[in-house]
C-alpha cells in the first residue's frame, strides 16, 4: 500500500507525540509510525517523571532554554488537560564542605538560566523542611515537580488525533529516500507500507541515530554515534523518608542517585550511571550496594535490605563517558540542507519536561 501525507513522525514517545500534536494543530496531515505496540514503550516510560526547573544545563544551551520554557508550558498544559502532577519542590544537597562550591555554582547557573525562585538553605533550614536529611547546605527549588508521564502522553495523543493525526503501531521505519517532493519511506510490520511525505521528523529516541543512518541522501557527518547510558532504579519498601524530592550534587553523566516520589507518595531511588553497549532493561540486584552507599550520604537512616530492584531506563546520549555532556541536537535543514527533515538526537533528560518546547522548536526548523 502507498500513502501520500504532509508529515511523518517516527516514534510515539512523549517527544514524537508532542511534535505530532503541534504539526496536526498547524493543519498538516500527520502520521506517527511506531515500531512497537503502543505509545510510550521506550524511555518515556522509564524515567524519574520529574518536571525539572532548568538548573543544571550550561547557559545558552538548548537544554537550558527548552527546559525552562518547557516546564512553564507543561504546568499550564497539565492544568488545561487535567494531567496529574504535583509541584513538590526539590532539595539539592551538599553533604560535605567540598560540595559547597558545586552548589554555589549550581545556584548561579540556575539563575543565569532563568530559574528565578532558587533559594540557598543552610543545614538547619534544610532540616526544618526534611528532618531525616543529612547535609551541610541545600538549594531549594520550589518549581520542580512530578508528573504522570503516561497521562501526559495520552493527552498529547488525544490532541493530535482530535486534529486529524493518525498513529500506526507495529510499523517500524525501515528506510527512507530523499525525493524531489520530500521523502519516500519503507515501513515494516505485518503489511509492508510505503509512505511519501513532505516532512519527516525523527523522534526515535535511542534509535534516532540508527533511523537517520537509514535515510539515503543524508550525509553521514550529520548522524552522531549513539551512546547508551543505563540508569537503574530501586524502590523503597517503607514509608517515604522525605516529602520533597532530594537530589545529591550532580555526577558527571547523571544527576546522582536521587529520591523521587511517585504520585501515590511511594519513594524510589535512582538512576545510577552504567555505560552499556546494548539495550537491556534488566536491573541487576547487585547494584544495590552502590545505592546504599550513595543514599546514606544524605540519608544515614536508610535501613538495610529496604531497597528492591525496580526498573531501568537508558539515556540516549550522543557524547561518551569521557566527553563533556552534549546538548540536545535538533538537526534540521539549516544543518544538513534537506528541506522538511528534522532529526532529534540526544533527547535525554530534561526531554520529558521540554517536550512541548521541543515540539515548538521543531516547528520553527520546518518553517
Ligand atoms: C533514566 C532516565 C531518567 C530520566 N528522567 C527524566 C526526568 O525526570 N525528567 C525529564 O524531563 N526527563 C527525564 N528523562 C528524559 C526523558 O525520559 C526523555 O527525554 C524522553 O522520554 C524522550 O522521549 P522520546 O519520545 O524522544 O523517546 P522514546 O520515549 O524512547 O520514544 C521513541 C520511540 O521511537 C520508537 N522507534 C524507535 N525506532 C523506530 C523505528 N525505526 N520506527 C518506528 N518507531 C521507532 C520507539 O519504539 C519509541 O517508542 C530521563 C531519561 C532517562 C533514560
Amino acid at each position: 500500500m502507498s500513502v501520500d501525507i504532509d508529515s511523518v513522525v517516527v516514534g510515539a514517545g512523549v517527544v514524537g507525540l508532542a511534535v505530532a500534536r503541534a504539526l496536526a494543530m498547524s493543519g498538516r496531515e500527520v502520521i506517527v509510525v511506531e515500531a512497537f505496540e503502543g505509545i510510550g514503550t521506550g524511555i518515556s516510560s522509564r524515567n524519574s517523571e520529574v518536571i525539572h526547573a532548568g538548573i543544571y544545563y550550561p547557559g545558552g544551551s538548548l537544554k537550558a532554554q527548552l527546559c525552562v520554557e518547557g516546564r512553564q508550558r507543561l504546568y499550564a498544559y497539565c492544568d488545561e488537560r487535567r494531567v496529574s502532577y504535583q509541584r513538590l519542590g526539590k532539595l539539592i544537597v551538599a553533604t560535605d564542605e567540598t560540595q559547597h562550591t558545586d552548589l554555589q555554582r549550581l545556584l548561579e547557573q540556575g539563575r543565569r538560566n532563568g530559574v528565578d525562585d532558587l533559594q540557598w538553605l543552610d543545614a538547619t533550614q534544610a532540616r526544618a523542611l526534611e528532618p531525616a536529611l543529612s547535609c551541610v547546605a541545600a538549594l531549594w527549588s520550589p518549581s520542580t515537580g512530578i508528573i504522570d508521564s503516561h497521562g501526559l502522553m495520552l493527552a498529547l495523543q488525544g490532541d493530535a488525533q482530535t486534529h486529524g493525526a493518525s498513529l500506526v503501531f507495529h510499523t517500524p521505519l525501515l528506510s527512507a529516500r530523499c525525493t524531489e517532493q520530500g521523502f519516500e519511506l519503507q515501513m515494516g510490520g505485518a503489511e509492508p507500507l510505503t509512505l511519501s511525505c513532505r516532512e519527516l521528523i525523527n523522534c526515535a529516541g535511542l534509535s534516532a541515530p540508527e533511523v537517520a543512518s537509514r535515510i539515503v541522501g543524508l550525509p553521514a557527518q550529520h548522524v552522531p554515534t549513539a551512546r547508551l547510558c543505563k540508569g537503574s532504579y530501586f524502590s523503597f519498601s517503607g514509608r517515604a523518608p522525605f516529602r520533597h524530592l532530594v537530589y545529591p550534587a550532580p555526577e558527571s553523566a547523571g544527576l546522582g542517585v536521587h529520591m523521587t516520589l511517585d504520585l501515590g507518595g511511594q519513594a524510589r531511588f535512582g538512576p545510577d550511571v552504567e555505560w552499556v553497549d546494548t539495550v537491556d532493561y534488566h536491573v541487576d540486584p547487585a547494584r544495590a550496594d552502590g545505592f546504599y552507599e550513595a543514599i546514606r550520604r544524605y540519608w544515614p537512616g536508610l535501613p538495610d535490605h529496604s531497597l528492591q530492584p525496580a526498573y531501568s531506563g537508558i539515556r540516549p546520549k550522543i557524547s561518551g563517558p569521557n566527553e563533556s555532556a552534549a546538548d540536545f541536537r535538533l538537526s534540521g535543514p539549516a544543518e544538513h540542507g534537506l528541506p522538511g527533515l528534522v532529526n532529534l538526537f540526544g533527547i535525554e533528560s530534561p526531554g520529558l519536561t521540554s517536550c512541548l518546547a521541543l515540539a515548538e522548536h521543531v516547528m520553527k526548523q520546518l518553517a
